[in-house]
C-alpha cells in the first residue's frame, strides 16, 4: 500500500535529515513512513502509491479553500510570465497591503516576509527596539516558529520557571524567554511582578493549535490585554494559523480584543512561502527604513507569492459565507466523531473553534500544555494508522490541530466519520 512511499523515504533519509525538510512530516510520534504526495485536487490527496485521502492537514493551514483551487493556480501562472522575483517594488505589494488593512482590525501597516517564522522573529525584534525591554512572555506549547528565543519551554509551575534550552540556543538568549501555562493568567501576572518594567512582548496564539487546538478560556485574552496596558507591554497575537481563518479578521475580529502587532502566515500566502507581521502606523514605522529596527528580505513580497496570497484573501474578503460554512462542516465532523467515539465507549474530548479542531484520548478538559500532554498518545497513534489506512489523512501528533477545509464535502464528512467508527473498533479489538 506504501512501497513507494517506503522507497522514497529511504533515499531521503541519506539526504536529507530524517528524511524530511520540516520535523513533524516525519511521523515520528505516530511511528511509520511518512506518505510521499504526488497531487492533491480539492479536499483530496493522492501519494505516490496512488492512495487517496481526505486531507485534514492542509499543508498546516493554508488550504483553507482546498488544493489547486483554480483562480489561485490561474493567477500563479499568469505572473510567473512576468518574472519570479524582481528584488524591486511592486503594484501588487500595495494592493496585498491594502487588501489585509482592510481586513484585519486594528493595524495601519504590513510588512511582508517568508515565513511564519520570520514574522514572529521580526514581531518580537521590533517589540523589543520600540519598548527598549529585553524579555518577553510566552506561553508553555504555544510555537511561534524556530528563532532562538521561541524555542524555549518551561517545565509546568508557576512560580518556577524551568528554562530547558535547544542545544544551539544560548542561555542568554534563553533567559530573556518567561513561560507560564496558557489560559493561566496569574502565571502571568506573577511573571510581570518579578520582572518590572522588563517586559516589552506577550506574544500568544489567540487560539492555541500547536498542542492539539486549545480555545482561550473566557477572561484569558481579556486578561492579557489588561496587564499589557496596565504595565506598558506589547500584546502580540501570533495569528500565523488563526488569521484568516477564524474570520476575515482574524482572532481580533472574532474575540473582539484588539492586539498590539499582529504575525500571520499560512493563508496569507495561499499556499506560497509568506508571512507578515502587522500593526499600528506608530509601533511599525520603527522598522527598515522608516526606522531603525532593522528587518529585510530578498525575496520578502515576492510577486508569486504576493499574488496567491492576494486571490486567496480577495475571495475570503468577497464571501463571508464561507467562514460559517466551514463552521457548519466542522460542527457535522465534531458531531460525527462524538457519536462514533462515544458509541465505541471511548472516553476523549474534542476541542474545536471555527475550523479548528482536535482529539484528545483523556477524561481531563484539555486547556494547556500538561492536560494536552497528560491524553493517551498510545491510542491515538493507532487511532492515527487505522484512519489513515482508510484513506483518512490526520495530523500525525496530538500536539497539531486539525484544518477543515471549505473544499470538504458532505460525503467526505460521513466518509471520515465512517472511517473514524471502523478505525475505533478495530484499533479496540487489536
Ligand atoms: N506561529 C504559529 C502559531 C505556527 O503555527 C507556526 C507554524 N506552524 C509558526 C508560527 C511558524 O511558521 P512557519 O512554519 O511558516 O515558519
Amino acid at each position: 500500500m506504501y512501497s513507494r512511499s517506503n522507497v522514497l523515504f529511504e533515499r531521503a533519509q541519506q539526504l536529507i535529515p530524517g528524511g524530511v525538510n520540516s520535523p513533524v512530516r516525519a511521523f515520528k510520534s505516530v511511528g511509520g513512513t511518512p506518505v510521499f504526495m504526488r497531487s492533491a485536487q480539492g479536499a483530496h490527496l493522492f501519494d505516490v502509491d496512488g492512495n487517496r485521502y481526505i486531507d485534514y492537514i492542509n499543508s498546516w493551514g493554508p488550504m483553507i479553500l482546498g488544493h489547486a483551487y483554480e483562480p489561485v493556480v490561474k493567477a500563479i501562472q499568469e505572473y510567473a510570465t512576468y518574472s519570479t522575483s524582481f528584488g524591486a517594488p511592486t503594484e501588487l505589494e500595495i494592493k496585498i497591503a491594502e487588501l489585509i488593512v482592510s481586513m484585519v482590525p486594528n493595524i495601519d501597516m504590513v510588512r511582508m516576509v517568508n515565513s511564519g517564522t520570520e514574522a514572529c522573529m521580526s514581531a518580537l525584534r521590533l517589540a523589543r527596539g520600540y519598548t527598549g525591554r529585553n524579555k518577553f512572555i510566552k506561553f508553555e506549547g504555544n510555537y511561534h516558529g524556530h528563532a532562538d528565543a521561541f524555542l524555549v519551554s518551561a517545565g509546568s509551575g508557576v512560580a518556577t520557571l524551568e528554562i530547558q534550552s535547544v542545544p544551539g540556543v544560548t542561555q542568554t538568549v534563553a533567559e530573556d524567554t518567561l513561560t507560564a501555562p496558557y489560559n493561566n493568567l496569574p502565571a502571568v501576572e506573577q511573571l510581570i511582578a518579578a520582572h518590572p518594567e522588563q517586559i516589552a512582548a506577550i506574544i500568544v496564539e489567540p487560539v492555541a493549535g500547536n498542542m492539539g487546538c486549545i480555545p482561550p478560556q473566557p477572561g484569558f485574552l481579556e486578561g492579557l490585554r489588561q496587564l499589557c496596558d496596565a504595565n506598558g507591554i506589547l500584546l502580540v497575537f501570533d495569528e500565523v494559523m488563526t488569521g484568516f481563518r477564524l474570520a476575515r479578521g482574524g482572532a481580533q475580529e472574532l474575540f473582539g480584543i484588539r492586539a498590539d502587532l499582529v504575525t500571520f502566515g499560512k493563508i496569507i500566502g495561499g499556499g506560497m512561502p509568506v508571512g507578515a507581521f502587522a500593526g499600528p502606523k506608530e509601533i511599525m514605522e520603527h522598522i527598515a527604513p522608516a526606522g531603525k529596527i532593522y528587518q529585510a528580505g530578498t525575496l520578502s513580497g515576492n510577486p508569486i507569492a504576493m499574488i496567491a496570497g492576494y486571490t486567496l484573501l480577495k475571495t475570503l474578503q468577497e464571501n463571508p459565507v464561507i467562514y460559517q460554512q466551514l463552521e457548519e462542516k466542522k460542527d457535522y465532523l465534531v458531531n460525527g466523531l462524538r457519536e462514533a467515539l462515544g458509541a465505541a465507549g471511548i472516553i476523549h474530548q474534542i476541542n474545536h473553534l471555527g475550523s479548528m479542531l482536535s482529539v484528545h484520548f483523556t477524561e481531563y478538559p484539555i486547556i494547556d500544555f500538561t492536560a494536552a500532554s497528560g491524553a493517551n498518545n498510545e491510542l491515538f497513534k493507532r487511532f492515527f494508522h487505522a484512519m489513515l489506512e482508510r484513506g483518512v489523512y490526520l495530523p500525525p501528533s496530538t500536539f497539531e490541530s486539525w484544518f477543515i477545509s471549505h473544499a470538504l464535502t458532505r460525503g467526505d464528512l460521513d466518509f471520515t466519520i465512517a472511517a473514524a467508527k471502523a478505525a475505533i473498533k478495530a484499533v479496540k479489538n487489536s
